[in-house]
């Protein structure tokens, strides 16, 4: 797949199937998904079939997912398209495996890793083969956490709650997110570990937060050819770890509990609905409702327009659900 051929389909989703995992093994579990071979299909029992773009039987490894995803994305971005990656899903169904947002420097030989450290490592070798180019890098990691936005890489008390502003030139910007500028993979590595230890420490406060918030880890890429900074090409690729898609339980929902449970199912509802209406054909002209949550308004200019959107979802083997049919329920609780 070329970028060229991503033309008029704003969004692709790949559907991973991840093996059982012991516990699950333990327990005796089955898997209850049957693939077909050469088929982006996945049969569910005997008679449910479902396509996608793409699916990933739980043999795929890491590199494999990488390669034939992501790595077409990154062709774009060189070429000025922004992109964005999702990881969504059930909490525990593998979106930290396959996004790779918890990469270490430690683990440079492990070939387990997920998206996140191979993106930061094409994007360096691509740099390398572009010498007509001037280079510059940013990276920004942030979460949202109940509607609010945290600045993973400068967690000072001022640094939450941060608003979003539309730039008419520069496009959506978040007022005071902080932006480091790299150049090295290694100094992007360290940004992300900076941001993971100081998600570490808050999810900690906040009692495992880390399954009912989004972290949005964000690379701004620069080419200019020659010195005039109004000839530089920029585009921006979010690497997203979404909360866990499964329903809160309404009965043991209380006070901050289900100001959580609300303020997350807003951000996947309000996704579930802009991706519906950038798939729909017959909808294209009508209006997408990015401004529902602050998910889907930060990542307004990546997702749909000239930009390339991949959903990864992945699924625990065990039980499968059509990831916009989960979302449509959803919905429908929702409205109730
Ligand atoms: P989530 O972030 O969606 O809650 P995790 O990424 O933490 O889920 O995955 C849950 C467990 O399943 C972890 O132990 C992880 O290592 C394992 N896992 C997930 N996907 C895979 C996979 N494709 N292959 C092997 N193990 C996986
Ligand atoms: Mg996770």
């Amino acid at each position: 797949m070329t970028h060229e051929d991503d033309k008029g389909i704003p969004v692709r989703v790949a559907l991973r199937c991840r093996p059982l995992v012991p516990k699950e093994n333990n327990e005796g579990c089955q898997c209850c998904l049957t693939f077909v071979p050469g088929q982006p299909q996945v049969i569910v029992g005997t008679e449910k079939a479902f396509t996608y773009d793409f699916v990933f039987d739980p043999t795929a490894e890491q590199d494999e997912v990488f390669n034939t995803t992501v790595s077409p994305l990154l062709c774009g971005l060189f070429k000025g398209y922004h992109a964005t990656v999702l990881a969504y899903g059930q909490t525990g169904s593998g979106k930290t495996f396959s996004m790779g947002g918890t990469y270490t420097s430690a683990q440079e030989n492990d070939p387990s890793v997920g998206v996140i450290p191979r993106v930061i490592r094409r994007i360096f070798e691509e740099r390398e083969k572009r010498s007509a180019c001037d280079f510059f890098l940013a990276v920004s990691y942030l979460e949202i956490y109940n509607e609010d936005i945290l600045d993973l890489l400068c967690p000072s008390k001022d640094k939450t709650g941060l608003c979003i502003r539309e730039d008419p030139k520069e496009g959506i910007k978040i007022v005071g997110l902080t932006e480091r500028q790299v150049s090295t993979a290694q100094e992007m590595v360290g940004c992300l570990e900076v941001g993971n230890s100081v998600r570490t420490v808050a999810s900690t406060a906040m009692n495992a937060a880390s399954s009912r918030s989004h972290a949005i880890f964000t690379i701004t890429l620069e080419q200019r050819r020659g010195t005039d900074k109004a000839d530089s090409i920029v585009s921006k690729l979010h690497l997203v770890d979404l909360a866990g898609s499964e329903r809160q339980k309404k009965t043991k929902a209380e006070g901050d509990r289900l100001k959580e449970g609300i303020s997350i199912n807003r951000g996947l509802l309000s996704l579930g609905n802009v991706i519906s209406a950038l798939g729909d054909e017959s909808k294209k002209s009508s209006f997408v409702p990015y401004r529902d949550s602050k998910l889907t308004r930060l990542l307004q200019d990546s997702l749909g327009g000239n930009s390339h959107t991949l959903m990864i979802a992945p699924e625990s083997t065990v039980k499968v659900t059509k990831l916009l049919e989960r979302n449509r329920t959803l919905q429908e609780e929702n409205n109730k």
